[in-house]
């Protein structure tokens, strides 16, 4: 800590020597790696409290339009050209304040977040001091002398206010013991505070807002993002090291159920863009500048998040960059760029798709099946890494059953039939209205019909390819109320006059739908219909009734901690990574495990806390 405030000290000197700052303002630092330190006690500076009219925020992306005074940092990096990268992002965190933006000294109202045990710890050990070093005191007064931020953390000074007692520091909050570098140790409660952000749609910005409006000084939010960096590199880790466990576990239980082929697994695919539309009126493609996509193992019943890609075209350090003048080329060009795809390129699920079979296949394992909704194109992505690395391997592509039969509703609800197929349908809308139903009712019968022919056949639907025809001319004839055929071949409707399908369907007999009038036409676009659900081709790709259903939650809880209206360019594959892990492991789980990384990280001081999952 001694040698932290020298270092600053010496700073400051030599800031005021080169007059650069003419005096009338103050240069703060480069904060360090815990969330910038500001004092009572020594230099009167709140960073938290210090607004910088175009700070640099990587959300908004107003980063490079800082207006500040002269001898400012930006001015230094013009002086300095040839500056290394490492110059510029250290000469980019110093700030020039105006003086009178400065707080008064001493502000100790409001909340603090403090740990229960070091609090008691520390109660004892000041009386204790307090008696023994003024035994005269009539009787212990205390008030705050100092007190130090470090992030969301404290260390306080008290004083009696009868006596000449002064306490030592004390440091309300635990840490994580970093013999091997220089400064304070991290505090553990700014780390918990960035991994949770990690699962909520809140950055730096927002976090700030709430704590003020709770009356806790905020952390600073250049602090914050440094600690967040840090925190979404571990967790991004965490996720891949999980994904790659989940794999090695699908094996062991294919294993032990007897497979012959272990390493073989099948996948439901789906893609998620980080855009609230499609397309763009400005951008050549997608509007989305981020998307990514997930692979979910279907081999056991926990359906685990195998894999994950992440397509990012943005990147602020490097737009930065470029608006000063430096001839930077992303994706990739530069340390730490997050851009991993180019700005104008569009987005491909089939890309993605490469890249998970990619990874899956690092871990020695093989997709046969990839079953995706109505964009077959991770599908082919998977068939394309996998049948270049082994040529008579193929990916099959599988529909999702769930989306096929909702297509299936669209195509019939927007099916132009004749007018006399509705006998009493007087008006457009009463023919529109018993159309929808009509559409409910085809989706609904097709679903029985698949399951009833999946129970007939133990679960493959190609066994029983050869009654399709037989059960569509019986479906056809049975929704022209006509049931002789229904006992033998409709599977659904057992052609009594008083329980059939008609009298048994919520669509059909309760909203007295009277029998369709079908002419020629009508019958073969209501064949065409149910072919999507019955034929051959549908049931080859539905045959063992894989859905993404599952998948879609998942990915969809995603939009918890990525608002589609946000980009976070820097973290946004740490934010799908903790998704991964929550999912994967459960909520109480996936903080201990994001502990013990911060923890195996810096090496520990030992902790007096009993964690709730610990017992
Ligand atoms: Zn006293
Ligand atoms: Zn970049
Ligand atoms: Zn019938």
């Amino acid at each position: 800590m001694k040698g932290y405030r020298k270092r600053k000290e010496t700073f400051f000197k030599r800031k005021s020597k080169s007059g650069t700052n003419r005096g009338k303002s103050v240069v703060i630092p480069p904060g360090d790696q815990h969330g910038g330190e500001a004092s009572t006690s020594g230099l009167e500076i709140h960073e938290d409290s210090i607004s910088i009219p175009g700070s640099s925020d990587p959300t908004s992306g107003a980063a490079g339009q800082t207006t500040l005074e002269q001898g400012s940092a930006l001015e230094v990096l013009h002086q300095q050209p040839t500056t290394s990268y490492n110059t510029v992002r250290s000469l980019r965190a110093r700030k020039v304040v105006p003086k009178k933006c400065l707080p008064a000294r001493n502000v100790f109202e409001g909340m603090r977040i403090v740990n229960n045990f070091k609090l008691v710890e520390m109660m004892n050990s000041i009386y204790q001091l307090h008696d023994a070093q003024h035994a005269a005191c009539p009787g212990i007064q205390l008030e705050i002398a100092s007190e130090k931020k470090q992030g969301m953390a404290w260390r306080f000074v008290y004083r009696c206010k009868i006596c000449k007692f002064k306490s030592p520091e004390y440091k309300l909050f635990m840490e994580i013991e970093q013999s091997h570098k220089p400064g304070p140790n991290p505090a553990l409660i700014n780390r918990d505070l960035q991994s949770v952000l990690l699962d909520t749609p809140m950055g730096p910005t927002r976090t700030r807002v709430l704590l003020s409006g709770l009356d806790i000084p905020p952390p600073t939010a250049t602090g914050m993002r440094r600690t967040a960096n840090k925190v979404a590199e571990q967790v991004t880790q965490l996720a891949t090291e999980d994904m790659n466990e989940r794999l090695e576990e699908v094996k062991a239980t294919k294993l032990a159920r007897g497979d012959n082929r272990p390493d073989v697994i099948d996948v439901s695919v789906d893609a998620r863009y980080n855009a609230i539309g499609f397309g763009s009126t400005k951008k050549p493609g997608q509007r989305a500048s981020q998307a990514y996509s997930i692979a979910m193992e279907k081999n056991t019943e926990m359906e685990y998040i195998v894999a994950m890609a992440v397509e990012n075209k943005l990147c602020w350090t490097g737009a930065w960059l470029r608006g000063e003048g430096y001839e930077v080329q992303c994706p990739g060009g530069h340390e730490g760029c997050t851009a991993n795809l180019a700005a104008v390129a569009p987005h491909s699920e089939f890309e993605m798709g490469k890249a998970m079979a990619e990874n899956i296949f690092m871990k020695g394992m093989l997709v046969r099946y990839a079953v995706t909704d109505g964009d077959a194109k991770s599908a082919a992505g998977f068939n394309s890494f996998c049948s270049k690395l082994i040529p008579q391997w193929k990916v099959t592509r599988m529909a999702d059953t769930v989306h096929l039969s909702s297509t299936q509703f669209k195509h019939c609800n927007n099916a132009v039939f004749s007018r006399d197929m509705f006998p009493d349908a007087s008006t457009k809308a009463d023919y529109n209205t018993r159309r929808l139903l009509l559409s409910k009712d085809v989706r609904a019968r097709c679903n029985a019909i698949c399951k009833e022919l999946m129970n007939i056949s133990n679960g493959d639907l190609t066994h029983v390819t050869c009654k399709i025809p037989r059960i569509i001319d019986a479906t056809l004839a049975c929704y022209a109320d006509d049931h002789s055929k229904c006992l033998l071949d409709s599977v659904v409707c057992t052609g009594d006059v008083t329980d059939n399908w008609w009298t048994r369907s919520k669509f059909l007999g309760p909203n007295q739908l009277p029998p369709l009038q079908m002419n020629e036409t009508d019958k073969k676009l209501m064949a065409d219909i149910l072919k999507m659900r019955l034929s051959e081709q549908a049931f080859q790709l539905t045959r063992y009734g894989y859905t993404t259903q599952k998948t879609k939650p998942s990915i969809g809880s995603c939009g918890v901690n990525l608002p589609k209206n946000v980009n976070y360019s820097r973290n946004f594959s740490a934010r799908v990574s903790s998704t991964i892990l929550k999912y994967n492991c459960g909520i109480a789980r996936i903080y201990k495990k994001k502990r013990d990384i911060a923890y195996q990280e810096e090496s520990t001081i030992p902790c007096r806390r009993t964690l709730p999952w610990t017992g």
